[in-house]
């Protein structure tokens, strides 16, 4: 059906409709006027040939001037026999007063003598004229005529009589009919002929469309492939050429944009920064994987969606406004597994015209940036609150003694002890800064040596042996320290006094944290090339969430404790400092109310005994 109709929309089939109907219009109407002309000369030529010769009609005047009526009428009727004419023709002769003197029809002859009852001849006769007339009677056409003689005497204007010829037409209309018919039928077989003709003609001129037309929805589909045949130098192989030429350039420029387009896809994937671009109504159109990342979507998700949903940003903004105004924002995209801030950035995308064509959006992760921050806040406000209640403290001290108490000579010199401890705190506070600080800058000057850890290990604990021995009344003395060592030398690269510094760190805490005293367990053992060493204690140990974050700048599980005990949350942060550059590692393991264990690992290659010895000498 659709078929059908593409058929008669064609411009194939329009021609040869267009081109037929010319034809048939040309042949109608030269068939009209031929018709018509032919049957006026048939027409014309029969009249003529019916017409009664001079020479009988002068023949038939002087019969009908003849006194002697018989003889006359015998004359007459062997005139009119003689007649050279159809036998279907009827000819009468009659005289002046109406009377029929003669006719050359046999069936006829009764009528000679009688009065003519035509009123036709008696017309004639009144009027001295010719007269002439085509009638018809069923399917025969007549054609008759009534010619007046003319007494031959001169300047006498009287008729003798006329002469009355009636002739059939069908003769001259069958010719005519059948000329007619011939003409029909040659007409349809050139009607026939010119359909053919146009079709071919035709068929030529939309071959070639065709193949274009087939082509261009090839190019259309991306296919570039083909291309249409060239025969000659016409307009349509001219058309034809710049359609192939046309394709050529399309896949040419297609292909330029196509690589232009994996260019850009490679730069945006391999971008640490995220980027969404939408178009002119804010649907996403291009988005790169580290933008996927950030939003932790799939692609499929995002493309075609409004971009304010994909950063969830719809309540803080319309499109609308983004367009008219884009701006920096920032947006936390944390949740339980990871910690995410990211700044997006938005832009126009304009065309040289100014023309918006839709907007851009550069997600930047700035997670450690805004930590940084956060961090660098929080140190300044502990440092100023750790350094004001030490200060407040001798401040109230130096008071209490300027009001009165400097007399007191019990209270006196106890409140200036307050006041030194106070002092020495706030220095300690301010060398581990300090410390920290040159650490952070790289300025802290590390000297390494070879050393037998096992020794230096057993020095420091026997010094804490000592100290728990002695009478010093701040020490409680139901401690006792227990060593588990591997009996072996093991020498490894260190920096004595800050490795001494990170255990008597370690042992203070042990000893602060467990107020009820306890056997503190040390171990010193190699596995996999790393020396460990682990001090545990049986003390208060600490909460699960703590362990990650004791190592960090003045965190305390316990405020006040650390601080009545002197800690200043620092102690545990220097020693991380100091055990990382020495390429070791240091971690803790508690449980709360039983006791923490605190490991240090440091790199460690076993010397061969013999080449020590060589070293030695
Ligand atoms: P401080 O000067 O407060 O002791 P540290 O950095 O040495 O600072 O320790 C940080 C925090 O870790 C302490 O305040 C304490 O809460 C906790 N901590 C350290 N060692 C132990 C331990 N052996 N037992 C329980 N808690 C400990």
């Amino acid at each position: 059906m659709r078929n059908n109709r593409k058929f008669f929309h064609s411009i194939y089939f329009k021609m040869a409709l267009v081109f037929s109907l010319m034809m048939l219009i040309t042949l109608e109407v030269v068939g009209a006027v031929f018709v018509k002309q032919l049957e006026s000369q048939n027409l014309e030529t029969f009249k003529n040939s019916v017409q009664v010769k001079p020479y009988v009609v002068t023949s038939i005047r002087k019969q009908l001037e003849n006194k002697n009526q018989d003889e006359a009428n015998r004359q007459i009727k062997s005139i009119l026999e003689n007649i050279d004419t159809d036998s279907s023709n009827e000819i009468q002769v009659v005289d002046a007063k109406g009377n029929i003197r003669g006719t050359n029809q046999n069936s006829y002859q009764y009528l000679v003598g009688q009065k003519t009852q035509n009123t036709n001849i008696k017309y004639a006769l009144n009027r001295l004229e010719a007269f002439e007339q085509n009638t018809s009677n069923g399917d025969n056409r007549y054609y008759t005529k009534i010619s007046p003689i003319y007494n031959s005497r001169k300047n006498n204007n009287t008729s003798l009589g006329v002469v009355y010829i009636k002739a059939n037409l069908n003769s001259v209309y069958q010719n005519i009919n059948s000329v007619t018919v011939i003409y029909l039928f040659a007409s349809l077989i050139a009607i026939l002929a010119i359909l053919l003709l146009t079709l071919l003609i035709s068929r030529a001129i939309t071959k070639p469309i065709d193949a274009m037309r087939r082509q261009t929805l090839k190019i259309s589909q991306g296919d570039y492939s083909g291309h249409v045949d060239i025969y000659g130098n016409d307009e349509l192989d001219q058309l034809a050429n710049e359609i192939n030429n046309l394709s050529f350039r399309i896949e040419e420029s297609q292909e330029a944009s196509e690589s232009e387009r994996r260019r850009l896809d490679s730069v945006l994937d391999n971008m640490t920064d995220g980027v969404v671009s939408t178009d002119r109504r804010g649907k996403v159109i291009i988005i790169n994987d580290e933008a996927l990342n950030f939003l932790d979507i799939d692609k499929d998700k995002v493309i075609g969606q409004s971009i304010l949903d994909v950063l969830g940003l719809e309540d803080r903004f319309t499109f609308k406004e983004l367009m008219e105004k884009p701006e920096r924002v920032f947006v936390d995209y944390s949740n339980e597994e990871r910690k995410l801030i990211v700044t997006a950035h938005f832009s126009l995308i304009q065309r040289e015209s100014g023309f918006v064509n839709g907007l851009a959006c550069v997600l930047h992760d700035v997670t450690a940036q805004q930590k940084l921050d956060e961090d660098r806040k929080q140190f300044v406000s502990n440092v100023s609150h750790e350094l004001r209640t030490p200060l407040t403290s001798v401040h109230s001290y130096i008071e209490a003694l300027s009001d009165g108490a400097m007399e007191d000579p019990e209270l006196a010199p106890k409140f200036l002890n307050v006041a030194k401890d106070e002092t020495d705190r706030m220095t300690r506070m301010i060398n581990d800064l300090l410390t920290l600080s040159r650490m952070d800058s790289g300025t802290q000057k590390f000297e390494t040596e070879l050393v037998n850890i096992n020794r230096l290990y057993n020095y420091i604990l026997d010094r804490f042996d000592m100290i728990i021995q002695s009478d010093d009344d701040k020490v409680e003395k139901n401690y006792s320290i227990k060593r588990i060592f591997s009996k072996e030398d093991l020498w490894v690269e260190i920096d004595t006094d800050r490795f001494t510094q990170v255990i008597d760190n370690i042992m203070n805490n042990a000893i602060k944290y467990s107020p009820d005293g306890g056997v503190i367990t040390c171990r010193l053992y190699v596995n996999h090339n790393r020396v460990i060493l682990s001090i545990s204690d049986q003390g208060l140990g600490m909460p699960k969430s703590a362990i990650n974050q004791i190592f960090n700048r003045f965190y305390r599980v316990d405020k006040a404790r650390s601080r009545a005990q002197g800690g200043s949350g620092l102690g545990l942060a220097i020693s991380k400092e100091v055990i990382e550059a020495l390429n070791g590692r240091i971690w803790a393991n508690s449980v709360e109310g039983q006791g923490s264990t605190f490991y240090i690992s440091l790199p460690y290659e076993s010397v061969e005994e013999d080449l020590w010895d060589a070293k030695e000498d």
